[in-house]
């Protein structure tokens, strides 16, 4: 996972090095392999890690199923209860969900490799081809609209049509995906899977997705109302930043999940042109994403600034792990307070915090870090809806994602209780679709 040797004073890496450091970070399991990790679960009876998995897969089940040969059925059980389990397979934290609860570690044993194991089960049935794994109900009559086709509007889209209703997704990008297309790490998402993923997702049937609409630009929320009978908003990050700061008008003062994005759509990534000192701010996964992908790409010193302790942060102690052995700084308790340069950025000041009576507060302490690229990973709001209660930046929802408006239903990243994780993404816009099916239908 470390970084082979580079040339000095971020001049810049050899192409071959730079396609070797964004190659698949964690690469697929053998047959041989999965069925030796599999044969380590003890298939418990209310298993502890079905519980710690937003989507509840029946993982004892599935790992059972690899265990004795039936790689389709397996793949199966997953994908009944998270139809992007190949993705999350591969960019779960299953470190801090399914493994972190796995029995094996109170035995002081490691925990069974659930991650790799999914991934396996399921990409071997993406893979093999033949027909969609799920048939359609009778044609229920009912035409629903989904904006956003990421993992909450895909997933959405997906259950509604199982369910038989026709779906339109309304999409911004000219491409499908969402953050597992834009917004995570190359090197979590190898070989084009995401859109692998999202081809086999629309096999089912009865999913048109509408490229380069945009909800506000083309269309608006009143409009979908009165054509559709239902509307699912998967809005995922498309927000505003809220770190505006002096200086933050400055070239090259960015966003990360911009910077993520170039990486991924890219495909020959040393032709990316990276600054010799980057700072990244803040404490997420999309941080640290940004952070090691620097790094891996040929920038010569590169800090991520965290205005708390590690313990606050959500990336996990493994993401963590993972920037600090790719040689990325991190620099704890301070917040930046202004970004200094002439047109283009060349500073970055920060103030020392710490916890005053239980609040976060500056120190009056600063320090400088020279700093050509500053990407932003925090706060991000959603401009403001027509006629939707948000709070706090986001969409509020009721207990069936339902938003304040009647018929209008949300999920993933956009909601209130949104957490930057496909995983939780998927299982909203699956519950989300099993809500709106009943609201139709009691209509
Ligand atoms: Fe298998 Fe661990 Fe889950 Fe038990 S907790 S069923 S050992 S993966």
């Amino acid at each position: 996972m470390g970084l082979r040797p580079h040339l000095p004073n971020g001049a810049g890496l050899a192409p071959a090095e730079i396609e070797d450091n964004f190659a698949d970070l964690m690469p697929p399991l053998t047959a041989t392999q999965a069925k030796s990790y599999a044969s380590q679960c003890l298939y418990c009876y209310d298993a502890p890690c079905i519980k710690a998995c937003p989507t509840r897969i029946d993982i004892p089940t599935f790992i059972h199923q690899i265990r004795s040969g039936n790689l389709k059925g397996s793949a199966q059980t997953i994908l009944s209860a998270n139809i992007m389990g190949g993705t999350c397979g591969r960019a779960c934290p299953t470190e801090v969900l399914c493994e972190q609860a796995c029995v094996l570690n109170a035995c002081g044993e490691e925990p069974v490799k659930i991650g790799l194991l999914q991934r396996h089960a399921v990409e071997k049935r993406i893979a093999a081809g033949g027909d969609h794994p799920f048939v359609r109900a009778a044609p229920s009559g009912k035409r629903l609209a989904v904006v956003g086709a990421g993992p909450a509007g895909l997933s959405f889209a997906h259950r509604a049509a199982m369910l038989g209703h026709e779906v339109t997704v309304w999409e911004a990008r000219p491409k499908p995906g969402g953050l597992n297309e834009f917004g995570l790490a190359a090197y979590k998402m190898a070989n084009d899977f995401a859109q692998k993923e999202v081809e086999f997702l629309l096999g089912i049937g009865g999913i048109k997705i509408e490229y380069g609409k945009s909800l506000g630009r083309d269309t608006s929320l009143a409009a979908l109302r009165r054509k559709f009978d239902a509307v699912f908003l998967g809005l995922g990050t498309t927000a505003v930043n809220r770190l505006v700061l002096p200086g933050s008008e400055l070239k090259g003062v960015d966003d990360a999940l911009a910077f993520i994005e170039t990486l991924r759509q890219t495909r020959d990534k040393s032709k990316i042109k990276i600054a010799r000192n980057v700072v990244v701010i803040g404490g997420g996964n999309t941080a640290i994403d940004a952070a090691v992908q620097a790094k891996r790409l040929g920038a010569e010193n590169v800090t991520l600034v965290y205005r708390r302790g590690a313990d606050a942060m959500s990336a996990t102690e493994w993401e963590q792990d993972l920037a600090r052995t790719n040689d990325v700084v991190l620099k704890l308790w301070a917040m930046p307070i202004r970004f200094e340069g002439q047109g283009a950025v060349a500073a970055a000041v920060f103030e020392k915090t710490a916890l005053v009576d239980g609040k976060l507060a500056g120190t009056g302490v600063t320090f400088t870090i020279p700093a050509d690229l500053v990407l932003k990973a925090i706060g991000q709001a959603l401009a403001p809806l027509e006629g939707l209660r948000i709070e706090s930046g986001k969409i509020w929802v009721d207990g069936n994602f339902q938003t304040s408006l009647p018929g209008i239903f949300a999920g993933g990243d956009c909601i209130a209780s949104g957490e930057d994780l496909t995983v939780q993404a998927v299982e909203d816009g699956k519950r989300a679709a099993l809500a709106a099916d009943a609201y139709l239908r009691s209509a």
